[in-house]
């Protein structure tokens, strides 16, 4: 089977670039080949509203099923690639089946990185990426007491805090000397901590998993660094993701951790395009950014250029985050700051933290403070250049500093 545009992957990015190819007046046929076995739903509910009940599947789809059907887009969906033939311009799947290309457009995500201690692979370990995975968790969890959440970043934060929701002992488990250590400033760090802890989840930091302890095949507890045994009937590893771009790789596209490309989000390969957590975009942050914004902005960017309008991917990153009745909003990226200036008071919990690099705004983390998110862009798209003490000052609007 041929298709003039072939998208790899059903998540944020593959149904965004086809969808964004139809809209700009793409002519050609369009396949979207997936290893998921649904058709193209929203992730950022699975560890918030969908693992809560809130939502059921239909609420969280990307589009109903017309809407693919009405734009001639063909889902095919429970096939994983194995491998890419650049030359010939067609994937294998691993059930035998071959597709050819015009354009390739690969948005297949991540997998959630796994661990290899003893004991890993017991009946109630669970991941939080797809549909099923947290299907099963919700099945699970329905005969449960204590679940250890190891790994303190968003996911694994979000995921404790709906589990606390549910009645559940909740313990997370941070190798860090603090959560979110890896995207964050400690003034964050210590928020999130303080609101785990009050609402009864247990942190533990500074120690690891070293191993999984289990009765019959099934989890019964969590043996960590530090010698201390958690009773725990399941366990949810949100310790990041591992790049899916094995298959270009072997066919030679430049990478490493995720695809390089350039600002048209083009890989080293002929034809083929990289969008969403498997690219890095080299000449922009030099970072694989893994956020439902950076997926979608740079999937429309390629679909424009598909279209005929060359366009460079140039977004402003943004992302959120809900944890009980807390909405995070970031703008920007904090990656490379060298001082933070803290905008409210975090017992108000309603404030942000403002990030510099070299005297300029870079970023903000904004906590019930959607004013400060807005405003807050403008002095991150301008990289303006404010003084500590006026960034303090919580009556002084973001939006004045901008147009100042
Ligand atoms: C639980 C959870 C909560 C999140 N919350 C937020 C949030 O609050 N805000 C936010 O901005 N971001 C959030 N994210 C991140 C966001 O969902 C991702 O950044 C986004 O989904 C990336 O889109 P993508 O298209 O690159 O990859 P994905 O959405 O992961 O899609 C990848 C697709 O590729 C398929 N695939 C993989 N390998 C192959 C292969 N070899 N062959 C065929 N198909 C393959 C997969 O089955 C999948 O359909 C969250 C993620 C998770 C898991």
């Amino acid at each position: 089977m041929h298709y003039d545009c072939l998208i790899v992957g059903s998540g944020h990015g593959g149904a965004q670039a086809a969808t964004s190819l139809r809209q700009n007046g793409f002519q050609g046929s369009i396949g979207i080949l997936s290893e998921d076995r649904d058709p193209p739903y929203e992730r950022p509910p699975l560890s918030k509203d969908y693992l809560l009940g809130g939502k059921t599947f239909d609420r969280i789809l990307i589009r109903p099923a017309e809407f693919w059907t009405s734009r001639s887009i063909d889902l095919l969906l429970g096939h994983e690639v194995v491998k890419v033939h650049a030359k010939e311009k067609q994937v294998l799947c691993a059930d035998g089946a071959t597709y050819s290309y015009g354009y390739l457009i690969w948005s297949a995500g991540g997998r959630p990185r796994r661990m290899s201690c003893p004991g890993h692979d017991l009946q109630g370990i669970h991941a939080v990426r797809t549909r099923s995975d947290v299907d099963r968790l919700v099945k699970d969890l329905a005969s449960a007491e204590g679940v250890v959440v190891v790994g303190g970043g968003y996911i694994g934060l979000e995921a404790a805090a709906a589990l606390t929701k549910l009645g559940k002992t909740v313990t997370v488990v941070e190798a860090m000397n603090r959560v979110l250590a890896r995207v964050a400033a400690e003034p964050l760090s210590r928020f999130y901590e303080r609101e785990h802890r009050d609402h009864g989840v247990e942190i533990r930091l500074e120690t690891g998993v070293d191993k999984f302890v289990g009765s019959e095949g099934r989890l019964t507890g969590v043996l960590l660094k530090d010698g201390v045994t958690l009773p725990a009937d399941i366990a949810i590893v949100g310790i990041g993701i591992v790049p899916c771009v094995e298959p270009l790789i072997e066919a030679g596209a430049s990478g490493e951790n995720g695809l390089d490309v350039d600002e048209h989000c083009r890989t080293s390969l002929p034809d083929v395009f990289a969008v969403g957590d498997c690219a890095r975009v080299k000449s922009a942050h030099g970072l694989r950014i893994e956020s439902v914004q950076n997926a979608h902005d740079q999937a429309t960017a390629v679909a424009k250029t598909l279209c005929g309008e060359l366009t460079p991917y140039s977004a402003t990153p943004w992302f959120w985050s809900n944890q009980y009745d807390l909405r995070l909003q970031t703008v920007g990226l904090s990656a490379g700051f060298d001082r933070t200036v803290v905008r409210g008071d975090p017992n108000t919990r309603s404030f942000s933290i403002v990030y510099l690099r070299e005297g300029a705004v870079i970023a903000l983390d904004c906590i019930n403070s959607v004013r400060d998110y807005v405003e807050g862009r403008m002095l991150v798209e301008r990289r303006a250049r404010v003084s500590p003490d006026v960034l303090a000052n919580n009556s002084i609007r973001l939006k004045s500093l901008a147009l100042a």
